[in-house]
């Protein structure tokens, strides 16, 4: 049983139809649409239409090869649906989700059923793939199963920036009062003058944010979100940048503790960049929560001292996001940890983007059609980026999980570290489509999909 045909539980439902188990697919639309989608389409693209990047050398594309390699379907209708967009992988959204319905109703054993799934069954093996607008009822009753501690409806994300990007002249790595730093350094330092400090926060206050949909207003306006959660803390910083000119300055941006090693001096403010993967790839704005369209966080946040150059590798948000704690809850299969006959997949998993989502979709149906079969579960190599990503969630702290997009640096290190960074993407892409091409050499006959 598969619960959602979005882009994860459509890709599940092929895989593990393919792999010849009977798979009953259930989606609520359109007898109950979500608040995003707007078609009774099956994996329906609810915002961009593009699926990022199809360079083998970026995330995105590594992440499309490796499924291409996969026998992936939403790939193989991808290409099909493609539309010029210089190097993306864009496409006709209405065509892609046309052949996507296509291919799910014609296969002789998926079988598609339009209906809400309120309770997850107990004693089935189930794929739980309703996104990040799973339906209340649904969401409650897998809030009985886990624990309501280990459900969240939204996302307040902050940015995430590409490490090689931020001009290491004028931040300054550190930690408020020395504490703790590892070699490494934990966070780097964003030293802001009083000058720069005010010109950056008049930008942030007349820059233009995304419209919130009624359900997101909460987040705003911080009361309670769902059950069992607060947002006082994760309020976005135009929101707390609009209650004084100093506001920020004694709260996210405070200087307290740090001194820039190039005055010697504590600055008028500062944003600290916290390290997010363990090769200072990519580094989080430490309380940069926002609200603000994609295009003026490019332009507002390299105002930032040191940031004029950020490339950045998520944008900041606020939106309802229904996730669970995988770090506590899934093991490397997708599998919950207290029930294996439940898996999770796509938004819901805690994983961010299209591809991403799609990538789960297909682990998860591969994994339960082994489950199903009592077979030992194919496990990837640990080069590829779609282990990667799995392990990215699955061994995330716990006690502050936040969804994670593919990118190049959740892959494991080359053992002979390369400086130029278009040389090291192209050396990581390689070495996992090797890996990943030499496994499914070697293990051939487990991965042939039963005849249609
Ligand atoms: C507003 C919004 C915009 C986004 N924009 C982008 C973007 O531009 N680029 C990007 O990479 N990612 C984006 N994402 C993130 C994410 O990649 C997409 O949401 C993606 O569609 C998630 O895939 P999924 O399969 O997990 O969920 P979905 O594709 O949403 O599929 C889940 C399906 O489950 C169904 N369902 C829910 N509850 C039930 C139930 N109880 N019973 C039966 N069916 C149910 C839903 O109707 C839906 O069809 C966005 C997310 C949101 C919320």
């Amino acid at each position: 049983m598969i619960i959602g045909a979005g882009l994860a539980g459509c890709e599940a439902a092929w895989a593990a139809a393919q792999r010849d188990i009977s798979v009953k697919l259930y989606e609520m639309r359109p007898l109950k649409m979500t608040a995003a989608h707007r078609t009774d389409g099956l994996a329906e693209l609810v915002c961009s239409n593009s699926l990022g990047s199809a360079l083998p050398d970026k995330a995105p594309g590594l992440l499309r090869a490796e499924m291409q390699m996969l026998d992936s379907l939403l790939m193989k209708i991808a290409d099909e649906c493609r539309v010029p967009a210089g190097s993306a992988l864009a496409v006709d959204r209405s065509l892609f989700s046309i052949k996507v319905n296509e291919a799910i109703e014609s296969h002789p054993r998926i079988e598609l059923i339009r209906k809400e799934i309120t309770e997850i069954p107990r004693d089935q093996v189930v794929i739980v793939a309703s996104g990040p607008l799973t339906s209340d009822a649904l969401a409650a009753d897998l809030s009985k199963l886990i624990g309501e501690e280990h459900l969240y409806f939204f996302d307040a994300l902050a940015p995430i920036i590409e490490g090689d990007s931020i001009d290491q002249k004028i931040a300054f790595a550190g930690s408020r009062y020395n504490r703790g730093v590892t070699e490494k350094g934990d966070y780097l330092n964003c030293p802001f003058t009083r000058e720069e400090y005010e010109a950056f926060v008049s930008a942030l206050l007349t820059a233009e944010t995304i419209p919130l949909k009624p359900f997101e207003e909460a987040i705003r306006s911080g009361v309670k979100a769902g059950k069992g959660l607060f947002f006082e803390g994760c309020l976005p910083i135009e929101i707390l940048a609009a209650r004084g000119m100093d506001a920020l300055a004694f709260g996210p941006l405070r200087p307290i503790g740090l001194i820039d090693p190039r005055t010697g001096r504590r600055p008028w403010a500062v944003l600290q960049l916290r390290l997010e993967d363990n090769f200072a790839s990519a580094y989080n704005m430490v309380g940069f929560q926002t609200n603000l369209r994609y295009p003026e966080q490019d332009r507002v946040f390299r105002l930032i001292p040191g940031l004029a150059e950020a490339s950045f590798l998520r944008y900041g948000q606020m939106h309802r996001n229904s996730y669970i704690n995988a770090p506590a809850q899934l093991n490397q299969f997708l599998q919950l940890k207290s029930h294996p006959n439940v898996f999770i997949a796509g938004q819901l998993s805690g994983i961010e983007g299209y591809m991403g989502n799609i990538a789960s979709g297909l682990m998860s149906g591969m994994n339960a059609a082994s489950y199903l079969k009592r077979e030992p579960y194919l496990q990837l190599p640990e080069e590829t980026m779609i282990t990667s990503l799995i392990r990215s969630i699955t061994s995330a702290d716990p006690e502050s999980f936040q969804p994670i997009k593919a990118n190049m640096g959740i892959l494991p290190a080359l053992k002979e570290p390369v400086k130029q960074k278009t040389d090291r993407a192209h050396k990581l892409s390689q070495r996992s489509l090797i890996a990943l091409k030499t496994f499914l050499l070697k293990n051939s006959a487990k991965m042939d999909p039963a005849e249609q």
